[in-house]
């Protein structure tokens, strides 16, 4: 097989630091709170419910609801396939314009009413919730909405609203985590009316059913300062145009009826007015997409969470062993009261990142990397702890279940369902590079010229008086704050005391950031394993002050025991905080590394004796091509 052509890690970063949203739009709660400061005013008071919008939402939520409670999603998983009459009573009720403009044909709804709605199809059923959200997320009515011209939203939206499914394709075979690798092309024509698209996109969801997509492909290079800089842009591609191929379908292990697939682009004319935003903008236009296209996840992953802790609570007190209720056991307890603490915590992140994301003047591309990789990991906890509190039930079919005469309670299907959310839209690992590149983006502009052997002397000069200015004073008042007031922030009650811990531990953290910069200079970047556990540190602090927040406004709005909700969460996460602390800087982290490379290398290869392998054919000729690449590369 001839060697793809792969980007180097310098490539990759550089076309990921240029496609990189640069400007703070607004401001940003968890990007002050890496910078060692309690913003409270941008999140309390917690972002109210709009009652006229709420009005406005009501027809097509009841809708939805009667319709989802008819849904058979057994059926769609074990057929893997949505009935077409799923999908057109979907279409007339509006669910594919939730959020597109009445002018258009959609329903006008609010974000905070779209992402509601997912979470409500999430609690039924998760495959169409990747029918809904691949097309209404990232598929072609957000990018549209976003940086479509008036032209283009005249032609598509009302198209979209009526229910022309759309899908988003940027992943191909070699670029997955790291769109530097994109080999799919556009070659304008020689009238430069239209341009060739050749290509093939992987696991494009929606892409079997499509009428519309949105296709990410390398358009020619330019130089910009004498330097070659690859583009890529997005096009929106017919699905009936000539050469467009459905080449598979993919399955997988939940999401029976995901309609996602390889598609295959062979010579397809795309005119020029196709483009969306302009030539060269397409990675940044899929980049922001995600970057606002992540909040339905973290909606939805609350929205599972909800389902799974009614089935366990129910489960737990009707289930006798040992002569008692099973939720009276003490370990089963533990699980339960857990994940109500942590449901909260995941809805207030998930409410919080949407009502800022409503408000003008606020930069969410944090919060929303956040929330995503905080509530699909929680709700894959969840999901593990709801199907132990079922027992044998739990990992039984809802089929299987129902032909013996039990409940169909569908746990096992959501485990399955669930386990790809820490993967799409930015798997966890890239999440956590991305909070952590854009935390400390304030340190990365004003210090990062003094170490980067790139920077010229003036950029140095000029980095140096920037660090002058900014961290004597920043740096000395990183240790005293609010926090360290007895009775500060007694606004909130109960949980006053837990606000005083965010405050002292922002600003712990912001220190201890500072001294993995001095410590580790540019290799920081290179630390993943010490960034991460800040990163760990930052979302933590972020859940509670969400959680509190929330609590604060529930309490006034009746639910007084929202406070004891908050409180058992906060504890928790104070636990989860100090321990990342304590090992923040790893002790083992060099060990660890050092074994990983070993066994890289295939130097423990003897401990995998007595097995039969699950590698596939030529794994080994594989692996071999692969040390020789690097030798060469190095
Ligand atoms: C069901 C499903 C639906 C999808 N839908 C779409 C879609 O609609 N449109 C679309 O364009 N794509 C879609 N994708 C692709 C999805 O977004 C990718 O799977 C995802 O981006 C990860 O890429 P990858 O699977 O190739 O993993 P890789 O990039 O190969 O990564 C493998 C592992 O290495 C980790 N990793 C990679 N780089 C780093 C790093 N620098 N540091 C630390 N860890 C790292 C990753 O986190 C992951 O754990 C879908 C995928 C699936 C399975």
């Amino acid at each position: 097989m001839a060697s793809r052509q792969l980007a180097t890690e310098l490539e990759a970063r550089d076309v990921a630091e240029a496609a990189r949203e640069s400007e703070w739009a607004g401001s940003s709660f968890v990007r002050e709170l890496f910078l060692g400061r309690l913003a409270l005013d941008l999140i309390d008071p917690y972002p109210a419910a709009d009652p006229a919008e709420e009005q406005r939402a009501a027809p097509f939520m009841a809708k939805l609801e009667e319709f989802l409670r008819r849904v058979d999603s057994d059926m769609i998983d074990r057929t893997g396939d949505i009935p077409e009459e799923y999908v057109q009573e979907l279409r007339d009720m509006g669910a594919f314009g939730i959020k597109i403009p009445k002018e258009y044909g959609g329903l006008g709804l609010s974000y905070t009413s779209y992402v509601k709605a997912m979470a409500l199809v999430t609690s039924k059923d998760g495959s169409l919730t990747a029918l809904l959200s691949a097309h209404q997320s990232i598929g072609l009515p957000q990018p549209l909405k976003l940086f479509g011209t008036d032209e283009q939203k005249q032609r598509f939206f009302p198209r979209l609203a009526k229910g022309a499914i759309s899908a988003f394709a940027l992943t191909e075979v070699d670029a997955g985590s790291d769109p530097a690798n994109l080999h799919a092309t556009a070659t304008p024509s020689e009238d430069g009316k239209h341009f060739v698209l050749n290509g093939e996109k992987l696991w494009c969801t929606n892409g079997t059913r499509a009428e519309l997509f949105v296709v990410m492909a390398r358009t020619p290079d330019v130089v910009v300062k004498g330097k070659t800089r690859k583009q890529i842009t997005a096009f929106i591609v017919e699905a009936n145009a000539p050469g467009v191929e459905i080449v598979h379908r993919c399955r997988f292990m939940g999401l029976k009826a995901i309609e996602n697939g390889v598609i295959r682009f062979t010579n397809v004319k795309v005119p020029r007015e196709n483009i969306l935003w302009g030539e060269g903008k397409g990675l940044k236009l899929a980049l922001i997409t995600l970057n606002t296209g992540r909040l339905t996840l973290p909606a939805s992953a609350a929205g599972g969470a909800k389902a799974l802790l009614q089935a366990s609570r129910w489960w737990a007190a009707d289930r006798v062993q040992w002569g008692a209720a099973i939720g009276k056991h003490e370990a089963v307890a533990r699980k339960l009261g857990l994940m109500a603490a942590n449901t909260y915590a995941m809805e207030a992140i998930s409410g919080l990142t949407v009502g800022l994301a409503e408000r003008e003047g606020y930069d969410i591309r944090l919060e929303a990397a956040v929330a995503k990789m905080y509530n699909t990991e929680h709700g894959w906890r969840i999901v593990d702890d709801a199907l132990q509190i079922r027992g044998g039930r739990g990992y039984e079919t809802a089929d299987s279940l129902r032909a013996r005469g039990e409940a169909p309670i569908p746990i096992e299907r959501a485990m399955r369902d669930s386990r790809i959310n820490l993967i799409f839209e930015g798997s966890s690992e890239i999440m956590r590079l991305f909070i952590a590149r854009e935390a400390v983006d304030h340190h990365f502009s004003t210090a990062f010229p003094l170490v980067d052997k790139h920077s010229t002397g003036a950029q140095k000069w000029q980095a140096f008086l920037s660090s002058a200015k900014f961290y004597p004073v920043w740096y000395a008042t990183r240790w005293v704050g609010r926090g360290q007031v007895p009775g500060a922030f007694s606004e909130f009650g109960k949980l006053a005391g837990h606000l005083r811990y965010v405050e002292r531990h922002a600003r712990k953290l912001a220190r201890n950031l500072f001294h993995a910069m001095v410590r580790y200079g540019p290799m920081l970047e290179r630390k993943q394993m010490v960034l991460f556990r800040a990163v760990d540190i930052g979302a933590e602090l972020f859940a509670m002050s969400a959680a509190c927040v929330r609590a604060k406004a529930d309490a006034r709005a009746g639910h007084p025991n929202a406070v004891a909700l908050a409180d058992v969460f906060c504890r928790e996460a104070r636990i989860r905080i100090d321990e990342l602390f304590d090992t923040l800087f790893g002790p083992n982290d060099d060990s660890i590394y050092r074994l990983s490379q070993q066994v890289l290398r295939g130097e423990h290869s003897w401990i995998e004796n007595g097995i039969i392998g699950l590698h596939e054919e030529g794994a080994v000729e594989k692996l071999e091509a692969a040390a020789e690449r690097e030798t060469v590369g190095a």
